[in-house]
């Protein structure tokens, strides 16, 4: 039997999600049968569409989202892994989205204003998920940005399914860097390997310079990952070039 899987989103402007479902691998894994989309709007919900924020308790600025209206969208979604989008959330990377999708039925709360009315998160959701140490303004663009990070890893949703794969953060590397045509841009030059067609040779540049970034740029991930010996020697090599290059620091240089 196929996989397939079910996103429900729940939010006061879904319409803000529709644009992307009609683009990249997202539209590729929904024609596909992949994956079925359903926004729930709270505006339809709610018994009035006025009805669907209140003033806090307790005073202060802002308004909350009030909860009955999520609960009889919640009732619409049938059973599913509930998260709600707060920056309070275990924060989204590629690894968690991995384990997301192991879900087959994800439905996601987008907040706005203050958020939502907290007995919600108490009774009803099982994850809160944040896109990253900052705060916005609605959830529905971390609900954009969560949708297009796990509907990638679908089956069915690349040309290419070793595509992903290769991505920075998939192995805990960052990914190679890449280059197309022209061979010559502005003077300079592909690297030569990649010419070479020695497919083994272009897949050691490749971990080289994935090993490379990650170490110039991402050192904390070389942390988290089992490095093979060939890696190890590979890495030597990457330091010693690069403190080649840099040669002595003599200051006033
Ligand atoms: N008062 C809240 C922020 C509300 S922001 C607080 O400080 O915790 C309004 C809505 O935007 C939230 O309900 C949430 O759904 C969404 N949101 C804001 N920042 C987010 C983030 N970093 N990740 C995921 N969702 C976020």
């Amino acid at each position: 039997m196929k996989d397939e899987w079910i996103f429900d989103f729940i939010a006061i402007f879904p319409e803000l999600i529709e644009p992307f479902l009609e683009v990249g691998p997202l539209k590729k894994v929904i024609d596909a049968g992949t994956l079925k989309v359903r926004l729930f709007d709270l505006k339809k919900t709610a018994d009035n569409p006025k009805q669907i924020d209140d003033y806090p308790f307790g005073g202060g600025p802002g308004m909350v989202l009030k909860p009955e209206p999520i609960k009889k969208a919640l009732e619409k979604t049938g059973d599913g892994y509930v998260i709600y989008f707060s920056p309070q959330g275990l924060r989204l990377n590629q690894t968690l989205a991995r384990r997301l999708i192991e879900n087959r039925h994800l439905v996601f709360i987008c907040g706005r204003y203050k958020g939502i009315d907290e007995r919600i998160v108490d009774k009803y959701v099982d994850l809160e998920l944040s896109i990253g140490d900052y705060v916005l303004s609605a959830g529905e663009v971390a609900g954009i940005v969560t949708l297009d990070v796990l509907s990638r890893l679908l089956p069915d949703a690349m040309g290419d399914p070793d595509s992903a794969k290769t991505d920075s953060f998939e192995s805990n590397l960052l990914d190679a860097p890449y280059y197309t045509r022209p061979r010559v841009f502005e003077g300079e030059k592909v690297p030569e390997v990649l010419l070479s067609g020695n497919h083994k040779l272009i897949e050691k540049w490749r971990r080289k310079e994935a090993l490379k970034r990650t170490l110039l740029k991402r050192p904390d991930l070389l942390e988290n990952i089992d490095l093979s010996p060939e890696d190890r020697r590979l890495l030597e090599e990457i330091i010693k070039e690069v403190l080649a290059h840099e040669g002595p620091h003599n200051k006033g240089d």
